[in-house]
C-alpha cells in the first residue's frame, strides 16, 4: 500500500509518501509559506533530484493539489495516478481526553477534534484544514488521524493532575496531556525490539530532545508520565522554550518589565530555553557545541543547565517506575549530540550507567551506547514519526 503522511501547520505542510510493505519513503517534501507571499513546494523523489517549485498557495487545498501534481508528474512523479494512494495519515497535535489512540477520520471525529481546539489553538485548526483539503481532493481515500497526545492517555490520575483546584480540571480539562507521543511510542517499542526483549516486561525512559523536547516514562508498554503538560511549554529546557519555571515568575516579570501576560508568554515560548540562557548564542545545539569547544561561557552555561534538567527528569521517572531498564535518546539533539548524552549520563552513576564512548560517537543507528557491564542500558534510537503514522494508518485503513 502507498500511504501519504501529512503534517499540516498554520503556514506549512510536510508530507511523505511511504510504501507500507517495504516501509521505504517513495517521495517527501514541504510546502512553505502557505497563505503568505513567496510560497514554495520543495519536493524530493527518493533517488531523484530535489526540486523547488515557487507557486502561490493561497490555502492548504492549493498546497495539497500541488503535492498531488508533483507526485503524479509525468517526468519527475512517482505515481501514475492519484488512485495509487491507498490512504492518508495525518499527524494531529491534540486529541484531549477524547482520543487515547489513532482513529479513522469521519465527520464525528472532525467535530470531536474541533472541540479540542481550545487546548491547541495554533495547531488543531491547522491540522483540520489539512484534513478538509485532503477530503475534498481525495474523497474516496480513507484518512486516519494519529494524535501527539494519544500515547500519554494511559497516565494515571496522580501523574496527570496539577495541584490546583480540582474544579478547573472538571470545568476546563486542565491537566497534563503530553506531546511527541508518536515518537515516544515508536522509540520505546523499537528499543525493546532491538534488545530482543518483551516490551511489556521493560521500564523505559525516552528522552526526545529536538527543537521541542520531552521525556516520558514507559512501564510495561504504557506511558505512565511525561514532561510536557497542558501545552508543550512545560518540562525540559528547549531550544527557545523555558520548560518548568516557578509560575510566580510570570507576574513578577510582567510588573518589573511593564509587559502584558501575552508578551511574557512570548518570551517564555520564543526567547527562552538555551537561546535565552546562552545570551542569544543560538537555539541550535551545533552552535552551542562549537561554543563549548571554544570555551564560550554562554554556551557552556546553556548546555550544562539543559543537561542537568534532562537528568533530573530521568531521576524522577526512575522514581515514578520504581526502577529503569533502558534509557533512550532520540530526535535532532538526542540522536546527534554525543556531548549532551555524556553530560546527562554523568548524572546517572547511581543507575550503574557506563557509557561506551565509541558507540556514543556513532550516528544514524539503533544502538546501545553503554558497555555490556552497564547496569542500565542507554540507547540511541532514531525516531521516525512518519513511519509510525503510516503503520497506524495501515492498521486502521485495511
Ligand atoms: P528536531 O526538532 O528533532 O528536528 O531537532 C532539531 C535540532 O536538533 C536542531 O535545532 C539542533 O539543535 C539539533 N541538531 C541537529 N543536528 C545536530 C547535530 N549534528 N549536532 C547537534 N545538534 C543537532
Amino acid at each position: 500500500m502507498k500511504i501519504l503522511v501529512i503534517n499540516c501547520g498554520r503556514s506549512f505542510l510536510k508530507f511523505q509518501l511511504i510504501d507500507s510493505e517495504t516501509e521505504a519513503v517513495i517521495a517527501k517534501g514541504l510546502c512553505e509559506r502557505i497563505g503568505i507571499e513567496g510560497s514554495k513546494l520543495i519536493y524530493t523523489p527518493t533517488g531523484g533530484e530535489k526540486q523547488e517549485i515557487e507557486e502561490p498557495m493561497e490555502d492548504h487545498k492549493k498546497a495539497v493539489s500541488l503535492v498531488i501534481d508533483a507526485l503524479t508528474d509525468k517526468e519527475t512523479g512517482v505515481l501514475t495516478s492519484l488512485s495509487e494512494i491507498n490512504a492518508v495519515g495525518h499527524r494531529l497535535v491534540h486529541g484531549g481526553e477524547k482520543f487515547a489512540s489513532s482513529t479513522l477520520i469521519n465527520e464525528e471525529v472532525i467535530a470531536a477534534i474541533t472541540e479540542c481546539n481550545d487546548l491547541a489553538p495554533l495547531h488543531n485548526p491547522a491540522n483540520l484544514i489539512g484534513i478538509r483539503a485532503c477530503k475534498e481532493l481525495m474523497p474516496d481515500v480513507p484518512q486516519a488521524g494519529v494524535f501527539d497526545t494519544a500515547f500519554h492517555q494511559t497516565m494515571p490520575e496522580e501523574a496527570y493532575l496539577y495541584g490546583i483546584p480540582y474544579e478547573y480540571y472538571e470545568k476546563y480539562r486542565i491537566r497534563r496531556y503530553g506531546f511527541h507521543g508518536t515518537s515516544h511510542s515508536y522509540v520505546s517499542a523499537r528499543a525493546a525490539e532491538v534488545l530482543g526483549k518483551k516490551y511489556e516486561d521493560l521500564k523505559i525512559i525516552v528522552c526526545h530532545l529536538g527543537n521541542g523536547a520531552s521525556v516520558s516514562a514507559v512501564k510495561n508498554g504504557k506511558c505512565v508520565d511525561t514532561s510536557m503538560g497542558l501545552t508543550p511549554l512545560e518540562g525540559l529546557i528547549m531550544g527557545t522554550r523555558s520548560g518548568d519555571i516557578d509560575p510566580a515568575i510570570i507576574e513578577f516579570l510582567a510588573h518589573k518589565e511593564g509587559r502584558s501576560i501575552d508578551e511574557i508568554m512570548a518570551v517564555l515560548n520564543k526567547k527562552s530555553g538555551v537561546l535565552g540562557l546562552s545570551e542569544n548564542v543560538s537555539s541550535d545545539f551545533r552552535d552551542l557545541e562549537d561554543g563549548y569547544n571554544n570555551g564560550d561561557a554562554n554556551a557552556i552555561r546553556a548546555l550544562k543547565t539543559y543537561c542537568y534538567r534532562v537528568a533530573k527528569y530521568v531521576g524522577s521517572y526512575v522514581a515514578a517506575m520504581n526502577g529503569v531498564d533502558v534509557i533512550c535518546f532520540t530526535a535532532g539533539i538526542g540522536e546527534n549530540a554525543p556531548l549532551v548524552r555524556n553530560f546527562v549520563c554523568e548524572h546517572l552513576g547511581y543507575l550503574g550507567v557506563e557509557l561506551d564512548q565509541e558507540a556514543n560517537h556513532k550516528r544514524g543507528e539503533d544502538i546501545a551506547i553503554t558497555t555490556p557491564e552497564s547496569r542500565t542500558t542507554v540507547m540511541v534510537i532514531p525516531t521516525n514519526e512518519e513511519l509510525a503514522i503510516a503503520r497506524e494508518t495501515v492498521r486502521l485503513a485495511v
